[in-house]
This record gives C-alpha cells, sequence and structure tokens, in this order.
C-alpha cells in the first residue's frame, strides 16, 4: 500500500482527542509510512532488506511503533499520542498485507496478496481506504485545516492513480538496495523474460 498509508493515518486523527495540527499530523502521515521510510534509508545506503526482512517483518514493525511511539511521548509528553503514533506504525503491515507479498517473520514465508501486480484492484483497495480517512477526517472537524479541503483528498487521490497508471504502463519498482529487486506490478516470469531478453542482446 502506498498512499492508502495517509487514509489509515487520517481516520487514526479523526479520532484523536489531542492537538492535530499542521506539524503533528504531517509527523502523523509521515509515520503512517515508517517502514517505508526505513526501506528508502536502506535503499540510499545501499543496504539489500529482502522481501522487507529489515523493515516490515511483524518484529522490526513493533520496534518500529515502539521507536516512534517513543519519540511522540519525548516531544508531546502525552500518552494518547505516544499510542496513536505506535498504531499508525502497527497498521501499515496489515495495509500492506493487501498489497505486498513480503516475509511476515525473519526465516518464514512470504505472505501478501501482491495487489501490486494487478494494479487496477491496488486502485480499487486504496483509492476508497484514502477517501474514507480523508472523510472521516473532515466530518471530525479534527486535524489541520488543509488535510480537510477537498483539494487534498483530490490530490492525494490523483497522485494515487498516477503511481498506478506508471504501474501499468512501465512498472515500478519500490527502491530497493537489493540488486535483484523485482519490479512491483510485474510477475516474476515477466521480469525473467525481460532479463533473458536483455541478456540476448548484448553484443
Ligand atoms: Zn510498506
Amino acid at each position: 500500500m502506498i498512499f492508502g498509508h495517509l487514509g489509515v493515518a487520517s481516520a487514526l486523527a479523526s479520532r484523536s482527542r489531542g492537538p492535530t495540527g499542521s506539524v503533528t499530523f504531517l509527523a502523523l502521515l509521515l509515520a503512517a509510512m515508517t517502514p517505508d521510510v526505513v526501506d528508502t534509508g536502506y535503499f540510499l545506503a545501499s543496504f539489500c532488506s529482502p522481501y522487507g526482512l529489515y523493515s516490515h517483518t511483524l518484529y522490526i514493525v513493533a520496534l518500529e511503533a515502539g521507536v516512534v511511539g517513543g519519540i511522540a511521548l519525548l516531544v508531546t509528553g502525552s500518552r494518547a499520542m505516544a499510542v496513536m503514533f505506535s498504531l499508525v506504525v502497527l497498521l501499515h503491515a496489515p495495509a500492506d498485507y493487501f498489497t505486498g507479498y513480503k516475509l511476515t517473520l525473519p526465516g518464514g514465508d512470504l505472505h501478501g496478496l501482491d495487489l501490486y501486480r494487478k494494479p487496477w484492484l491496488d486502485l480499487m483497495l486504496e483509492l476508497p481506504t484514502i477517501a474514507v480517512g480523508w472523510w472521516l477526517l473532515r466530518r471530525s472537524g479534527r486535524g489541520p485545516a488543509w488535510a480537510r479541503s477537498p483539494y487534498s483528498v483530490i490530490l492525494v487521490l490523483a497522485l494515487q492513480i498516477g503511481f498506478d497508471g506508471i504501474a501499468v504502463a512501465a512498472g515500478v519498482q519500490k527502491p530497493s538496495g537489493c540488486s535483484d529487486a523485482r519490479p512491483a506490478g510485474q510477475p516474476v516470469a515477466l521480469v525473467a523474460r525481460r532479463r533473458v531478453r536483455h541478456v540476448s542482446e548484448v553484443p
């Protein structure tokens, strides 16, 4: 899941009793993407974390939730805020189950419905998640005004449509430090065929 995580974060913010101004809300959106942020860090460091081993497995997500919740507690001094930030990190894992195909436990099997391989289905899951999250936030009156604006949800929906459109047209690859990463949206066999063709094109 990509932008659907923002819908999950918005839904949680709609239930928040604490302040959710712009800074808190943006931090919550970022926290919702924590495992992907960690993956991006691995990519930048050229460190291979195959199938989310060091970013998306349950132990690591629990650790990330603890760290993010701890930071939220230190910064805000509010236990309710710490719980909300931890929860938004934990909810990343079940949301990704639908769209990804990753390790759940180190050394375990790969799990997930892998909807990235079927971008239309990914779109049918992510768009309602984004829209419902935004609607809950708007209805609650919480969060910053810009986040409740229809323009915000239109922008995020458009970004998701663009992402899945690129996945259909060209295949997209999540940043990965592993050299044999499989482009999302493409079955393994297609990648294998492309590699074979590429090799055969070498003079
Ligand atoms: Zn993820």
